[in-house]
């Protein structure tokens, strides 16, 4: 690293972030790009996560916290964009919908250990459901944008069409790099759609044997909520007896 480049520092601080851009992404999911307030470089790994610190308090009257997956590639901007899944009755998820462009937020991180280090990173399967495909949007733009070549794989799952998540934008990077393959799963697929269909879990065997039988060495990143992580880590701890130290997870719950 040149001595000109950010660092991130080890204890993860507290800045103030302002919301630049937000849009809907499907009927509960919103896109949110925030700026650090003071135009300093926000230096995270693809992968980690950031804390908001809501304008909130709890029945104990503490300031309500809630950490979310940074969306975007590390760039070297004040920029981070988080994708938010709208909780009934959630007071985090709930604050991030309302919230207008302009508002500005306690932001503390970044933090996490779920990324990858690029240059020794394995060929990968991420496997994710909703709003758990956020770090592997970060971390699969940031691999290809430095030109590795090494196989990422994108289980994918949604109930529905209008829930792909940045599914555009992850089909046209399929079509441009083919070490990328994506791999959606709707669970209740409309008349016509002939992708996969149903939970991410029944995809996970076939996807894992073919992957490792080219590339043993390969390594599975699992997003999301506890019940689709603890049933696709079941299939490839228990079923294919893949080495945990293979096996990455990052739960939302
Ligand atoms: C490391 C980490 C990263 C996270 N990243 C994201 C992210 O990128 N996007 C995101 O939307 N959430 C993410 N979450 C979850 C987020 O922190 C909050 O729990 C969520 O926004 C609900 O908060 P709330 O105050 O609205 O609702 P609460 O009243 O706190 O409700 C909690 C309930 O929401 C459910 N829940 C939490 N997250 C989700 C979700 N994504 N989809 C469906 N149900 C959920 C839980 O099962 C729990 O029952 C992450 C959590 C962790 C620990």
């Amino acid at each position: 690293m040149s001595s000109a480049s950010p660092t991130r520092p080890l204890v993860p601080e507290t800045f103030s972030a302002r919301l630049v851009e937000a849009r809907m992404m499907g009927p509960r999911v919103r896109h949110l790009a925030f700026e650090r307030a003071d135009g300093a470089p926000f230096v995270f790994e693809a992968g980690q996560w950031v804390q908001l610190i809501f304008p909130l308090t709890d029945d104990k009257g503490r300031a309500v916290r809630r950490s979310y997956s940074i969306a975007s590639p590390p760039l070297g901007t004040p920029r981070f964009e988080l994708a938010v899944t709208k909780v009934d009755d959630g007071p985090g998820s709930s604050f991030l919908h309302d919230a207008p462009v302009g508002l500005t937020l306690d932001v503390k991180g970044p933090a996490g250990t779920f990324t990858r280090a690029l240059e020794t990173a394995a060929p990968s399967l991420f496997i994710a459901t909703g709003t758990g495909v956020a770090p592997f949007r970060g971390m699969i733009h940031d691999a290809l944008s430095k030109g590795r070549t090494e196989p990422l794989w994108l289980l994918f799952g949604v109930r529905s069409p209008d829930e792909l998540l940045y599914g555009d934008e992850l089909t046209a990077l399929s079509k441009a790099n083919p070490c990328f393959r994506f791999e959606p799963s709707l669970s209740r697929p409309p008349d016509g759609w002939t992708g996969r269909g149903g939970y991410v879990q029944t995809h996970v065997k076939a996807l894992w044997s073919e992957l490792t039988s080219a590339h043993p060495g390969a390594h599975a990143y699992i997003c999301g909520v506890k019940k689709m992580l603890t049933a696709s880590r079941e299939v490839l701890r228990v079923e294919l007896g893949v080495d945990r130290k293979q096996v990455h997870l990052e739960a939302y719950d």
